[in-house]
């Protein structure tokens, strides 16, 4: 097996032998050697139908030929300047336009990096210290978030990580999700709170929605209390719709992060806001930004390839969510767990009920899980390997795709 050979290999010369922990599936991952569509095919020549997507990104599928063609266009004309380029006022007039949310906004080159800088934003904007996020949110991996689970919402924050000092955490606090009760209590009793940032549907524990009202209610009570409302739309945005999920919700938060499918799979984040928010940021404002691949043009190109692709498309995120809605339908109604979905991304949780937060989501039997995953992939199907990933299709899947799906589905939870 050349994939174990690889692993081996890697394991002596990179930590678990990966660049990113979840990729380490044991006893070892499979290496890819190609991938187009829907499908993944590793250097074992396995043909895997892919329902990881790379974490989200991958809305039009693998080496989808509209990207593919703008990125070898803009190859052709180098693909760094370190200079403005002609794709950044299109690109920011296109994304500025689908989000209500959004009036300027800045290109980074990573989902962690535009939420770092969005807190720093609020903060600077707000002059006050402490930020509040959910249990189980995740927003990448820089020291202010890396907060542990269960670090209550009056104490101050536990980091979650070795080599996170506990004093960079402390102004952390975490409300649990669906619960406005929580979050009107913690921020009427502390009045030194920038902003509160979420995942308006939580996507790295699994899939969680929100309740109804839920977003609508955050919204009234940050406004009331004057903390500023982040939503982390890293995954959700171009994934739930043009607008993301402050489109379909109809709430509309002071600060947006991006990432994922904005780069239409090469490396990309952005964070924007309103105007007034955004004046702050250098070198038009004092909070400090900067990056040396921020804007690179073949992210660019390629992002604008999918943005465009997708205005020209809208069709689609009804026909994903119809695809969606048929693996539900293939697995039923079962004793060992609930599907939950909504829009292109969906998970079966082996829970008796979908958790409604991280606590509820962390009950559920991970090892039926990992048993799961290994029968899934073994009829050929490639599943983010954790039960607190996500999975998501895209526009590539096929109706046969999504039946056989549906088909390992049923016949490996039974
Ligand atoms: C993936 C993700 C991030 C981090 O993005 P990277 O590009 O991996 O740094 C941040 N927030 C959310 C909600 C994400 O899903």
């Amino acid at each position: 097996m050349k994939s174990a050979e690889l692993f081996e290999r890697a394991k002596k010369v990179m930590p678990g032998g990966v660049s990113s922990p979840v990729r380490a599936i044991r006893p070892y991952p499979f290496y890819t050697a190609n991938a187009s569509g829907s499908h993944i095919t590793t250097v074992d020549s396995e043909e895997l139908l892919d329902c990881c997507m790379a974490y989200g990104p991958l809305l039009l599928g693998h080496a989808h030929p509209e990207i593919k063609d703008a990125i070898r266009e803009q190859v052709e004309h180098g693909w760094l300047y370190g200079t403005p380029v002609p794709l950044e006022p299109e690109f920011s007039e296109l994304v500025t336009g689908d989000h209500p949310g959004i009036e300027m906004l800045r290109f980074v080159s990573s989902g962690s990096e535009a939420t770092m800088a969005a807190i720093r934003l609020a903060r600077g904007f707000s002059g006050k210290r402490d930020i509040v996020k959910l249990e189980g949110g995740f927003h990448g991996a820089h020291d202010g978030v890396l907060v542990k689970a269960g670090s209550g919402a009056t104490t101050m924050g536990v980091p979650d990580s070795e080599g996170v000092l506990a004093d960079l955490v402390s102004h952390t606090r975490q409300v649990r999700y669906n619960d406005l009760e929580a979050l009107e209590s913690l921020l009427s009793s502390n009045d030194d709170i920038a902003a509160f940032i979420l995942e308006p549907v939580m996507g790295n524990v699994g899939l969680i929605l929100p309740d109804e009202g839920y977003l609508a209610g955050v919204r009234e009570i940050t406004r009331a209390h004057d903390v500023l409302l982040i939503f982390d739309e890293v995954i959700t945005g171009y994934r739930l719709g043009i607008g993301g999920a402050q489109v379909k919700f109809g709430v509309v938060p002071d600060i947006t992060t991006l990432g994922k499918i904005l780069g239409g799979g090469l490396p990309i984040g952005a964070f924007g806001g309103r105007r007034e928010l955004m004046e702050m940021v250098a070198p038009q404002g004092p909070v400090y930004q900067a990056g040396t691949f921020s804007g690179n043009p073949l992210s660019l190109a390629a992002g604008l390839a999918t943005i465009r692709w997708l205005h020209e498309h809208r069709d689609v995120y009804a026909r994903l969510e119809e695809s969606a809605k048929a693996i539900g339908e293939a697995v039923g109604e079962r004793e060992n767990g609930s599907f939950v979905r909504i829009g292109s991304m969906f998970k079966f949780f082996f829970r008796d009920r979908p958790p409604a937060d991280y606590m509820q989501a962390k009950e559920c039997d991970t090892g039926a899980f990992g048993k799961f995953w290994k029968d899934m992939y073994g009829r050929g199907i490639f599943l983010p390997p954790s039960q607190f990933e996500t999975n998501f299709l895209s526009t590539a899947h096929s109706e046969r795709d999504v039946e056989q799906i549906g088909d390992a589905y049923r016949e490996c939870l039974s």
